[in-house]
């Protein structure tokens, strides 16, 4: 686990955050959330690192990401784990993150264009699932779609303000929430805003 954790720490350090934007890419090497246009932004860097390392990624794991944005969060999921679904609802954010990624050799991940706020039913059960936008609460159909043994990260609150919330299926079906940090995303558009 040290070793996979340092291994995201060197991919992170090395990983080019302006690839990933189209505009402002002055201010990349700022650790702060940057707009990327259609009022979304390019997470702050160290908490896209925390919340990697948080979610314990594993070579075989199957992940579920909703909020694609500018991509930049994806392809730390994808460099760590064996497949990706991601989902955006904005189609140019969506378009440009697919290019990009095609672009950097990423071949594992899976893109669709649509309101993630339910899911991806289909290709459920996920061993993690990112949630990268707020909600008002945890969508019971995350849940659903988590595995036996999967972990979840979603930031739930208001608009202002959410707590990161890291949730754990038990063997049991159980879930165990810890509450990670204050936290302020953008908010999760659909059925649980
Ligand atoms: N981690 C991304 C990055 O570093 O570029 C940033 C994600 S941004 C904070 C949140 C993204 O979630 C936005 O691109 C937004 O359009 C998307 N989003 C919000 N609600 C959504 C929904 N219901 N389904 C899919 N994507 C959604």
């Amino acid at each position: 686990m040290i070793n996979q954790n340092e291994d995201i720490i060197t991919y992170f350090k090395k990983l080019d955050r302006s690839f990933f934007m189209e505009e402002l890419k002055e201010f990349a090497f700022l650790d702060e959330a940057i707009p990327i246009g259609h009022e979304q932004t390019i997470s702050q860097p160290s908490l896209v690192l925390e919340m990697t390392l948080a979610i314990d990624l594993q070579p075989d794991s199957k992940v579920l990401e909703i909020g694609t944005g500018s991509g930049y969060q994806t392809a730390l999921l994808a460099a760590f784990s064996d497949s990706v679904y991601t989902i955006e609802r904005i189609a140019p954010l969506h378009e440009r993150a697919k290019e990009r990624l095609k672009k950097a050799g990423f071949s594992n991940i899976h893109f669709k264009l649509d309101d993630g706020s339910t899911g991806w039913e289909k290709h459920a059960p996920y061993n993690r699932i990112m949630v990268t936008a707020a909600a008002a609460q945890v969508p019971p159909e995350l849940i659903d779609q988590l595995a036996i043994g999967g972990k979840m990260i979603i930031p739930v609150g208001t608009p202002l303000l959410q707590e990161l919330l890291l949730l754990k299926k038990d063997e049991d079906g159980e879930i165990r929430t810890t509450v990670l940090e204050d936290v302020r995303f953008v908010p999760l558009k659909g059925k649980y805003e």
